[in-house]
């Protein structure tokens, strides 16, 4: 390396120090402010917030659709209902997920916070892991726009039940196990690709949306729609966006504070 490079380093350093700004807490605290100046506020939480709870996420390294590319087939409706084979193969699937041992993390826990201030209106959550109502959240302000994976629903009547009655069932020698009321095909509660979302559960998280003083968007990329659209439908009414996640999103330019670093180190800050 020669002299001249190594003083070009050097000034290249101080400036992506100079750019850097306020520490994360510092922007963390910013955000806090406007929560606290906030009387109804709406959340929505995506894959990052649980992330410490070592629940894996579908495409990254470890995701459960790189190492399993037959789950990631089983996730289109079409191909769950036509093959059995990958019925069966998800089950065996459901049987061992890291869900059933996942406990809430500071994250989780920071948004209850929130609730006893009196402050949350909405929790809208893209999370299919139920780790919100383990938390404790208020089941009744918890919209799950992509379903729950704790539930199993028949896809043909209504039946509904807790997805460990269904996995008794597989344990038990069952290996597609049918919907008890109809013979329907059962399938874990979620939103499947190729399956509809549940127009009141978008209905509530716009009217969300459009009714709230601050929305705090928390672990998400905000690049799945519609339910990253209750962003700007809360900009518009003229409400604060606070954003906080580990990498950029598609709103930041929306956004009144972007706090980006650890959710669960920071949500707390956050929620004062
Ligand atoms: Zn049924």
């Amino acid at each position: 390396m020669t002299d001249e490079s190594a003083a070009s380093e050097s000034t290249a350093a101080s400036a992506v120090e100079s750019v850097a700004g306020p520490s994360p807490a510092a922007v963390a605290a910013e955000a806090a402010r406007l929560v606290d100046r906030a009387e109804r506020v709406v959340v929505l939480t995506g894959a990052g917030i649980s992330t410490d709870s070592r629940i894996p996420d579908f495409r990254g390294p470890q995701g459960v659709w790189t190492k399993n590319p037959a789950a990631e087939k089983a996730a289109t409706l079409q191909n769950y209902v036509a093959e059995p084979e990958l019925r069966r193969q998800a089950w065996r699937v459901r049987l061992d997920s890291p869900m059933w041992a996942a406990e809430p993390n500071p994250g989780h826990r920071a948004l209850l916070r929130l609730e006893r201030r009196s402050k949350l209106y909405t929790l809208v959550t893209q999370n299919v892991d139920g780790l919100h109502h383990a938390a404790g959240s208020d089941p009744t302000r918890i919209v799950e726009v992509h379903g729950t994976a704790r539930e199993v629903a028949c896809l043909r009547c209504d039946y509904r039940d807790p997805m460990q009655v269904a996995l008794d069932r597989v344990r038990q020698g069952e290996d597609d196990p049918d919907c008890p009321t109809c013979g329907g095909i059962l399938k874990s509660a979620t939103i499947s690709f190729g399956q509809n979302l549940v127009p009141e559960d978008i209905r509530r998280a716009n009217d969300a949306a459009l009714s709230c003083d601050l929305l705090l968007a928390v672990g998400s990329t905000l690049a799945v729609f519609p339910v990253a659209r209750v962003v700007p439908l809360a900009k518009q009414t003229g409400a604060s966006i606070v954003i906080l996640n580990g990498e950029p999103t598609e709103m930041d330019h929306l956004a009144d504070v972007v706090v980006r670093g650890s959710i669960s180190d920071l949500l707390p800050i956050i929620v004062g």
